[in-house]
């Protein structure tokens, strides 16, 4: 009984959070598809390379290699074998991964790529285009929400924690722009699959919204 979860929804949603400690307690694998989306943006800011340019990013996603390794404490993502794990968080990363994602042929690669990791093992993945486009035969699609204000407050309370200075207006508007951009492109924009259940976890608990998909789960 391994089956395949997808964890879908807008930025900052608590997907991430949530898909790990569902892999966790199944014994299954996490695969988080925007640390992809980063690696490849980061390899792409190291090389000059303008995030516009559809055919040089594709050509650079073919000559790169996205490792997501199972560590002790959560994911490790090793870009062409170097750890980028801490790298791919960073802000000018984060404004721009939405421009790399919107070119349809890299999500093609990154879907085949995400595709093949799955492959016949007990998986949580979660990412915008999971349970419309990688796993379109996932036993479980959640799609989860929140308001943005308080997307910004978690996202700012994470960073407080890890002694990174930032403002939550800022975060409000980084958060939106991402959705907008992810939400309009056009190919496989962040939409709810037509069979995923819709949780908003905007007043639940880490805990609570992970006993929430483990019920759907044992069902
Ligand atoms: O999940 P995370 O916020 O790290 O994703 C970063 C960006 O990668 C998203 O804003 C989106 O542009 C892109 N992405 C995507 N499809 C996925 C996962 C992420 O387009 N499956």
């Amino acid at each position: 009984n391994n089956i395949a979860i997808a964890i879908d929804g807008p930025a900052a949603a608590g997907k991430s959070t949530v898909a790990k400690i569902i892999a966790e307690k199944l014994s299954y694998i996490y695969i988080d598809t925007g640390a992809m989306y980063r690696a490849l943006t980061l390899k792409a800011l190291n090389e000059g390379i303008n995030m516009e340019d559809k055919d040089a990013i594709v050509g650079l996603l073919m000559n790169t290699e996205i490792n997501l390794k199972q560590s002790f404490d959560g994911q490790m993502v090793l870009l062409d074998g170097l750890d980028v794990t801490k790298e791919i968080r960073y802000q000018d990363v984060t404004t721009r991964v939405s421009y790399v994602a919107k070119h349809a042929p890299v999500r093609t690669e990154m879907v085949k790529r995400q595709q093949e990791m799955a492959k016949n093992r007990g998986v949580v993945m979660d990412g915008r285009d999971i349970g419309t486009h990688v796993l379109p035969n996932a036993e479980v699609k959640i799609f989860l929400v929140a308001t943005v204000v308080e997307r910004a407050k978690r996202r700012y309370e994470e960073n407080v924690k890890k002694g990174i200075a930032s403002n939550i207006e800022i975060l409000k508007n980084e958060i939106e722009e991402r959705d907008r951009i992810d939400s309009n492109r056009e190919a496989s924009p962040l939409i709810k699959a037509s069979d995923a259940i819709e949780v908003d976890t905007t007043s639940l608990s880490i805990i609570q919204v992970a006993e929430r998909i483990l019920d759907e789960v044992a069902k």
